[in-house]
């Protein structure tokens, strides 16, 4: 591999042109798009705009003239597009760890003769808590979570099991689970199904609606660039629109919120997931952010992920001082999400010792270094420079010497 392969992948890339509409600052080489997504200069633009004329001059008027009171379902139809659902299925609302509880809690009532909430043992802890938080509230039954090996989670399914929630591509390996196959193995069994996309949504290509999956929710500030905090979404398929009981009863999900009905009674549609107003600042930038998806054919994004991702793997072979790394991910690309975990007895002191040199990347306790590959805005060009930055920081021992053991609190 030389430096005159890596510029024609670059001059080749026809996504090139897409790292323009991103802000990324000078000499940084940003690893960490599936934790916090950069910065899209459409967001950036439309901040000003934003808060200036619909809040500053709009004020109150803003809710029709800009038509705010329908933004959580405008953004909900351009993530649609991204997963494979069809419109009016996808709301964007609330964080997803909230969202979990409200379609764990949909799907549970929905199952009132099973007890089971089936999940794997190395789900993102949020989603084994908010599990836990729901079953010990639910009043009608004993609910029980039962998080299972990942190679074992066929075995348990059988007709005890209300849900099968699952993670589509695992936050630490990048492990990518096969969403048809596990649907339809779940549904064999009466089984409904619950996919968190937090790291599938706008890295992978999905399809939601073929697949025949139930409920799903997914974060709109890792590959959707919706910045820190931004609002979250649910996808609930519109067969099941009409069983729905919400756990969360707000007016903004109500049929008809101005009309200040004394009685609770549900919007038709996926709007019954709102609960109260809306983040209205925060979700206007994630609209904004997702316009950079508008025309992106996400196989073709796949397939840059796939090859930035292979890159590196293939400069971890080329290079002596980089075999102490230890691929945590599968090693077949297409069973892998758009990251690379790696564990290494010093991945904190790694991750620093990079950050500290412009590459940005992040730690999981308690030994991974996690590389995330987000295809908008990284060059092949990134990806060398980072395999030899990291190189040099492991040849060198730079990241050794942190004598005082402390950590930063977010890692
Ligand atoms: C990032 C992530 C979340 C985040 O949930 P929040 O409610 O936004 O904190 C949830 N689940 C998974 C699998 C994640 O990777």
């Amino acid at each position: 591999m030389n430096l005159e392969h890596i510029e024609r992948l670059d001059r080749n890339d026809p996504l090139a042109a897409k790292r323009a509409e991103f802000h990324i600052p000078e000499n940084t080489i940003y690893l960490n798009g599936n934790s916090l997504g950069a910065l899209p200069i459409a967001a950036q633009q439309h901040a000003k705009n934003l808060v200036e004329e619909e809040w500053g001059n709009g004020l109150v008027r803003s809710w029709n003239r800009h038509d705010w009171i329908n933004l959580p379902g405008r953004v909900g139809d351009k993530i649609a597009a991204l997963i494979g659902a069809d419109v009016g299925q996808v709301i964007c609302c609330d964080s997803t760890s909230v969202n979990l509880y409200k379609v764990l809690h949909c799907a549970l009532h929905m199952q009132s003769g099973r007890h089971v909430v089936l999940t794997e043992q190395d789900n993102f802890p949020a989603d084994l808590y908010v599990a836990q938080g729901l079953a010990a509230s639910i009043q009608d039954r004993e609910v029980m979570v039962k998080a299972v090996p990942r190679s074992e989670l066929g075995l348990h399914l059988n007709e005890d099991v209300a849900v099968l929630l699952l993670t589509h591509v695992q936050y630490r390996t990048a492990a990518v689970h096969n969403m048809a196959e596990l649907t339809r193995a779940a549904h064999a069994h009466g089984v409904l199904v619950v996919w968190d996309l937090a790291h599938s949504a706008g890295a992978v290509p999905l399809t939601v609606d073929a697949d025949r999956v139930d409920f799903a929710v997914g974060c709109g500030y890792k590959y959707l660039n919706g910045g820190p905090g931004a609002p979250a979404f649910v996808y609930a398929a519109q067969r099941h629109h009409n069983k729905l009981r919400l756990p969360l009863t707000g007016w903004m999900g109500h049929r008809a919120p101005f009309e200040f009905a004394a009685a609770y009674t549900p919007a038709s549609g996926v709007r019954q997931f709102l609960c109260g107003t809306p983040p209205i600042i925060s979700m206007s930038m994630l609209s904004a952010a997702l316009t950079v998806y508008e025309h992106i054919d996400m196989t073709q994004l796949r397939a840059k992920s796939i090859s930035l991702s292979e890159l590196f793997l293939q400069l971890c072979s080329e290079n002596e001082a980089l075999q102490s790394l230890q691929l945590q991910s599968p090693v077949a690309a297409e069973l892998r999400g758009s990251h690379l975990a790696f564990s290494h007895t010093h991945a904190y002191e790694l991750a620093q010792a990079m950050i500290k040199k412009g590459v940005i990347v992040d730690f999981r306790a308690p030994t991974t270094l996690r590389i995330g590959f987000a295809p908008l805005y990284l060059t092949y060009k990134n990806v060398w420079d980072s395999a030899h930055i990291l190189a040099d920081i492991l040849e060198g021992e730079d990241y050794l010497p942190t004598a005082d053991g402390k950590r930063n609190q977010v890692t």
